[in-house]
């Protein structure tokens, strides 16, 4: 192991994570540095909270109270460093990795590397359509959104116009949904103020969703309040409808042809692992590991995360995407390897669900916890508070709390920049 990346070699195992999210995020946090070396590698310089991705998109919020810089996460932690760089590929003979700034050693590797969206093979929809599964596309859909009214308003062609003003959102989970609601806001509140001279009851918005309820994951009580709240907002849920293909003008579904110039693909998502990592993988691009977070039949590799499916007989489909088994996994990866050093057993991960919940839009909102499930106002200040919370920090909270409390208050919404040359 030499002195790779201009980081020193120690007499200690060096811990090598891909992937600053919320999986990557908890582990480097809960590592000892007293038993590691921690080196952190991430792509962007920054943690992104993504469930709260939409509110960049919609105008809601400013990208930066959702993001947060990686090095003063970790300002003052011994024995590690970070890396802003893309990692390339897995070498396991060697125990390296190969990044956009060189070669790095590893005695033990976590691949905590997150999602990205699947297109299903649709090649059309890829090239046409706007995702939301970063920060940057959250800032493209953002100016793709209000850009559009700048060009309906100068448009004579009312087949044009209708297209600049309609927006079909595909996949009824809780980013289609939360994003529905914040556009439905949009219209409501706030497009008809910055747009007199343009009739803005003719913005469509279409929800599409290939099975029989919104929010499959969540009961069926949640499914049905948020299809009813969505319709008293005024947008169109389209259910047992496929999207087939988009030329970037017609959405081509299986019950309707949606005049649009906008398609919001919120419908399906796979792992990104890093390439030479020749692991048993699951559905959904999804690395097998087994119930310590180790691949399986790999030495000291490990992943965890969106990216990753722990297999065991009681839970055959693995965990589901979310920000809280990432968290969970991260943590507990953490402990293990602070054990494993510490020659102490490890322990086998299960997840703790304490419940899920997804905002609709003002007083809105659906909760599900293990016991009950409940919607409405109490729902919508449950939602605020925990999504509060779970915010890297206290700025980034106060930050939030005062942009909703304004919007609250002035029914108005603070970021309509349009910063990105979408078209
Ligand atoms: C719009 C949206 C809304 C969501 N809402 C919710 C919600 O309300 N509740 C919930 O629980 N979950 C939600 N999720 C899911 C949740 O965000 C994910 O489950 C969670 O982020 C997974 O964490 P992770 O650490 O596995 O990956 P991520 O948080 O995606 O982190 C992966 C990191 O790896 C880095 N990376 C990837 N590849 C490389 C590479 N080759 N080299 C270097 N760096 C790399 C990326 O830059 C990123 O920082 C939402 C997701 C999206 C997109």
């Amino acid at each position: 192991m030499g002195n790779e990346l201009n980081i020193p070699v120690l007499d200690l195992p060096r811990v090598v994570i891909i992937g600053g999210g919320f999986a990557g995020l908890k582990l480097a946090k809960g590592l000892d540095s007293n038993l590691y070396q921690t080196v952190l590698i991430d792509k962007n310089n920054y943690h992104t909270f993504q469930p709260l991705m939409y509110q960049v998109a919609s105008s809601g919020l400013e990208p930066d109270s959702i993001a947060y810089p990686l090095r003063k996460i970790f300002k003052g932690k011994k024995r590690f460093h970070f890396r802003m760089a893309e990692v390339q590929k897995v070498n396991e003979a060697t125990k390296t990795l190969e990044t956009s700034i060189g070669t790095i050693s590893y005695n033990i590797l976590v691949m905590a590397t997150g999602a990205d969206s699947n297109f299903f093979g649709m090649e059309n929809v890829q090239k046409h359509s706007l995702p939301m599964k970063n920060l940057v596309e959250s800032l493209d859909l953002r100016s793709r959104i209000l850009k559009n009214f700048e060009k309906a308003l100068n448009t004579n062609d009312l087949h044009e116009q209708e297209a600049l003003m309609s927006f079909v959102i595909v996949g009824g989970g809780p980013t289609g949904i939360e994003l529905a609601g914040a556009l439905a806001e949009l219209k409501k509140q706030i497009l008809p103020k910055d747009y007199p001279d343009l009739d803005i009851r003719k913005m469509q918005i279409h929800l599409v969703e290939a099975a029989d309820r919104l929010l499959a994951n969540m009961s069926k009580t949640a499914s049905e309040k948020t299809e009813n709240f969505l319709k008293k907002m005024d947008v169109n849920v389209w259910l047992n409808t496929q999207v087939k293909d988009y030329d970037g003008k017609e959405v081509v579904t299986s019950r309707h042809v949606f005049n649009s110039r906008t398609l919001v693909w919120a419908a399906g998502v796979k792992g990104v692992p890093v390439d030479g990592l020749n692991a048993t993988m699951a559905r959904g691009n999804r690395v097998v590991t087994n119930e310590f977070n180790a691949v399986i039949d790999k030495d000291s590799i490990y992943s965890i995360g969106d990216v990753a499916q722990i297999k065991s007989e009681k839970n055959p489909n693995g965990h589901p995407m979310l920000a809280s088994v990432a968290g969970q996994q991260g943590l507990q990866l953490a402990e293990n390897l602070n054990a494993l050093a510490r020659k102490q057993p490890m322990i086998p991960f299960r997840y703790s669900d304490r419940g899920t919940m997804a905002t609709i839009g003002r007083n809105l909102a659906v909760v599900d916890l293990p016991f009950m499930s409940f919607g409405g106002l109490l729902a919508w200040f449950t939602w605020m508070f925990v999504h509060l919370m779970l915010l890297v920090d206290f700025r980034s909270r106060l930050v939030v709390f005062v942009n909703w409390a304004w919007s609250y208050i002035n029914f108005d919404k603070g970021t309509r920049l349009i910063v990105r040359n979408k078209d």
